[in-house]
């Protein structure tokens, strides 16, 4: 495996015109894999301009064909699926199993948006006058400027790539710096299949510097950004002052409701898998566990007795159930916020505390009777850490969940129907899991309400971004 990865721009991967680069690193071991291109303003506006021919040649061929071409991507992903995933493990740190679970995942991204796009229907509108004919007419938006974060390096890429495509629009990706050869190799499997090359650029660099030039550019017509919040605000503010579409798939806080009349194991085994997923660097993973005082003592054992059984190491070995945080900060934020919401009155039940001396490795961590006003209750952990507060009236646990300014995801468990419908009703949420987790497939919605974003990755919400409307009424002459 050749670690160094390069830029793709116009048919070329490239090394970029800049001097410097920057080191990729293995999470597991801290060791150096190789370096990657960075892009300059020069590299830029190679790419500004190949997307602007990209997209006059690629909106002209036919959905059909164009899902033809996006059905071998998504064919060239399962077959490499194994080098693939143990790249994405490698630079991400992720379990084995989790990261061929992504690539095969991002398989089945694209080919859903191959159909959909097939289906980007306009509509004919019964007109006053005889002889007039009224069209409503879809279209693709144009060239797109696409920013993924490290976190599912193949899926959040993936799915930003396969809806410009599948609309007719052409795509600048800005990569994640951390984990920077899955996307390369995601790139690889379109272009294979035959995606025109000035259709689908990489890029990598300084996030800020790329993102301040690319959105206010002419040639962009259409942001759509996933990390975080305060990065959201930014660029969406930006992409607002120069009136460009935007999709923002920004952080959460998700609360899982316990209820007294759940089925406790059911909810430990399901919230467990989904709170420790990749270390827990998942924006829609439960962080919030607001658990009825009737089952709570039961809950917390449960749940602390999971962390605890949970193997911690290289996502290479095929025994490791969680591997280690994405790079050295994650590590230093996830315990300071720890280490101050124990310093604050939290309790510790079990983890809190770094593995290990090579490695962004963090224990497990569960933390109950955690205040309010504590930084991890108001702000995304982005890692490893399960928040616990018990509640006597269903009343309390609405208030707490909607408390935050984020609605991403939510949980609950419950045995009531009625309950069920009263927490749909309630929650403040862009997606609701009740009894499970299944919030993430291509055919449905991903996307959330508040601070947390607006738009959708999945569904037919997500074309919508990517397309505009015309309305053409004509008279018979
Ligand atoms: P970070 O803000 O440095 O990076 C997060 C992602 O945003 C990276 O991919 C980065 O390249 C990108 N980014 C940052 N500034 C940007 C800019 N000005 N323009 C364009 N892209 C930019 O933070 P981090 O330490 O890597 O992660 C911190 C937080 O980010 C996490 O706590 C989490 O809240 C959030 N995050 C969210 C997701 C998600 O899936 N929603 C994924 C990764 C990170």
């Amino acid at each position: 495996m050749d670690w160094d990865v390069r830029l793709h721009i116009a048919g070329e991967w490239t090394a970029g015109s800049a001097s410097e680069t920057l080191p990729i690193l293995n999470p597991a071991t801290g060791e150096t894999l190789g370096q990657l291109a960075i892009a300059t303003r020069d590299d830029l506006d190679r790419a500004l301009a190949a997307a602007a021919r990209g997209f006059s040649e690629w909106r002209k061929v036919s959905a059909f064909e164009r899902a033809k071409i996006m059905r071998r991507a998504a064919d060239l992903l399962r077959e490499r699926a194994e080098d693939i995933a143990r790249t994405i493990t490698t630079e991400q740190g992720k379990p084995i199993a989790e990261a061929r679970i992504e690539t095969l995942a991002g398989a089945d991204v694209i080919d859903w948006f191959a159909e959909e796009g097939k289906r980007a229907y306009g509509r004919v509108i019964p007109a006053r006058a005889e002889g007039v004919m009224q069209i409503v007419l879809r279209e693709p938006v144009g060239p797109v400027a696409a920013f993924t974060p490290w976190n599912f390096p193949i899926n959040q890429a993936v799915r930003k790539i396969s809806a410009s495509l599948c609309t007719g629009c052409s795509v600048i990706l800005k990569g994640p710096e951390d984990t920077p050869a899955s996307c390369a190799a995601l790139v690889r499997a379109f272009l294979a299949a035959g995606v025109p090359s000035d259709t689908l650029s990489l890029v990598y660099g300084e996030p800020a510097a790329i993102s301040s030039y690319l959105i206010p550019h002419p040639v962009i017509q259409k942001i759509s950004f996933t990390g975080s919040t305060a990065v959201g605000k930014e660029l969406a503010a930006l992409a607002g002052r120069h009136m460009k579409r935007a999709t923002m798939e920004l952080g959460g806080h998700a609360p899982a409701i316990v209820f007294g009349d759940a089925d406790i194991d059911q909810a430990v085994q399901v919230l467990g898998a989904n709170k420790f997923r990749n270390a827990g660097q998942v924006c829609v993973a439960p962080t919030r566990f607001l658990v009825h005082d009737s089952v709570y003592d039961r809950f917390v054992e449960g749940f602390s007795g999971f962390a605890e059984g949970i193997r911690v190491g290289n996502g290479l070995e095929p025994k490791t159930r969680m591997g280690p945080l994405v790079h050295a900060r994650r590590l230093d934020a996830v315990d300071a916020l720890v280490s101050e919401a124990v310093a604050e009155g939290a309790s510790l039940r079990t983890g809190g505390h770094r593995i290990g001396n090579s490695g962004n490795f963090y224990a497990p961590t569960v933390l109950t009777e955690v205040p309010l006003t504590s930084r991890i209750m108001n702000e995304e952990p982005f890692g490893p850490v399960a928040l616990v507060r018990r509640f006597s009236e269903d009343e309390e646990a609405f208030a707490e969940a909607n408390r935050l300014p984020y609605g991403l995801a939510a949980y609950a468990y419950t045995r009531s129907a009625a309950r069920a419908a009263e927490v749909s009703a309630r929650l403040e949420t862009g997606m609701l899991g009740i009894n499970h987790h299944g919030i993430s497939l291509p055919e449905t919605p991903f996307g959330g309400v508040k601070d947390s974003g607006y738009g959708s990755e999945g569904g037919s919400e997500a074309i919508e971004g990517y397309l505009t409307t015309k309305f053409v009424t004509q008279a018979r002459a």
